[in-house]
């Protein structure tokens, strides 16, 4: 059969990241590449509890259809979880954060409307976005994320529709805004009449001290915000949750009814069940804990097989990720193949990027490894990029030698 494809469906790249990762999962490789949770953080005890109460006592409407805003009950327990004022109407229940973007995009974007986002950004929202045929813009950025005076300027020209914003714990560069930034961007946000939506579903793996607050809570009405029961209980539960102005919800939900109805209802009631009596304020520290050490591995890791090396890195204040940029003359596309071969992977930078990629990034994930596994897979990635570098001065002789006149 020839099909006859919709125009959008060429906007769904094979997500580039899907085919730079197959070569990864050859055994024997240590992914530092994954964006997976530690399952070593999932809290199996509490879903089997939970799972039984819930098929013991509500059967019925666990495996029945239900509202598509979500179960109400849960919807109150995220708008008590929030650290703002936050009406449950305004919470729509979704499969995942990633629907979420989803929604947004469908209800926000048409064809050739402008979306800004961060330099680099979240590659899945970039994919989420794409079959709208927005024209993503990269606003310059630095370790504390958009500039605001470059958002202005971004926000002035052309049709633009929102601003893609993540403040705590970045994927993929794990950097956060402060304070002074959030106000900054928010005013910016204010003055050009931009939308903003912010995906936090990092937020509550911080190491060391809470963020400051969300930018939703600082400018409610110009703000949608994305949260997830990813990261803090477990991703294969698909569950996450919008938080939307009035003048908008509507829209989402009828967006959300068109795409699948409603969220797993037996999920949505375990994960009510778990919450409740402040599972997450027991649990969530303990995911802290960890995530917290297995970043001080790979930073001591990194100090010690990279030194002599130029490579920068920002010590991520939480979250999972870090973001590493190597030496001039690397191109971390290629030298993935090389890291392989040693039996190390990482996902490269470039997908990350709206425009002009800096091709020297790449992205580890310090979470799913062990602490043994984080120490091997750094020790092989720095004797890829100084075999790599080597390989290059080597090359260069060559060069001028060639181009040397005979005597
Ligand atoms: N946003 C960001 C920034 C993410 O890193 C992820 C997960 N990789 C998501 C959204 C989607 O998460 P989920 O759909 O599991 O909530």
């Amino acid at each position: 059969m020839k099909w006859k494809l919709a125009a959008r469906s060429e906007k769904m790249n094979p997500s580039v990241l899907r085919e730079i990762l197959k070569v990864t999962e050859r055994p024997g490789i240590i992914s530092l590449a994954g964006g997976l949770p530690s399952p070593r953080a999932f809290p199996v005890s509490a879903f089997a509890d939970a799972c039984a109460q819930v098929l013991g006592t509500q059967a019925e409407a666990a495996l029945q259809y239900a509202a598509s805003e979500g179960y109400g009950p849960l919807r109150q327990a995220v708008a008590d979880m929030l650290p703002w004022d936050v009406d449950p109407a305004q919470v729509l229940i979704t499969t995942g954060s990633q629907q979420g973007l989803d929604l947004v995009a469908k209800v926000l974007l048409d064809p050739g409307s402008r979306v800004l986002v961060e330099t680099p950004t979240y590659l899945g929202a970039l994919q989420a976005f794409a079959p709208m045929e927005p024209e993503p813009v990269a606003v310059a950025s630095d370790g504390q994320g958009v500039l605001p005076e470059d958002l202005l300027a971004k926000a002035a020209g052309g049709d633009a529709r929102f601003v893609y914003l993540l403040p705590n714990f970045q994927n993929p560069t794990g950097r956060s805004m402060s304070e002074a930034r959030r106000v900054a961007v928010v005013e910016a946000a204010r003055q050009a009449g931009l939308p903003i939506v912010e995906d936090n579903p990092y937020g509550e793996l911080w190491f060391d001290q809470p963020p400051p607050l969300p930018l939703t809570a600082r400018h409610p009405q110009g703000c949608i915000y994305l949260g997830s029961f990813s990261k803090v209980l477990a991703p294969g539960l698909r569950l996450g949750f919008l938080v939307a102005p009035k003048s908008i919800f509507p829209k989402l939900l009828q967006a959300k009814q068109a795409a699948d109805l409603h969220s797993p209802i037996f999920n949505q009631r375990m994960v009510h069940e778990v919450m409740k009596d402040g599972f997450l304020d027991r649990h969530v520290p303990t995911i802290r804990a960890l995530y917290k050490h297995q970043r001080d591995v790979m930073i001591e890791a990194l100090r010690h097989e990279m030194a002599g090396l130029d490579v920068t890195f920002q010590t991520p204040a939480g979250g999972m990720f870090l973001w590493l940029r190597l030496p001039a003359g690397i191109d971390t596309v290629e030298l993935l193949p090389h890291a392989v071969e040693r039996g190390v992977a990482f996902v490269p930078g470039a997908p990350f990027y709206a425009d002009a990629a800096d091709s020297r990034t790449l992205r580890l994930s310090y979470v799913t490894a062990s602490e043994e596994q984080i120490r091997s897979a750094i020790a092989a990635l720095a004797e890829t990029v100084r075999e790599q570098l080597a390989h290059q001065a080597a090359a260069r002789t060559e060069q001028l030698l060639a181009a040397e006149p005979a005597p």
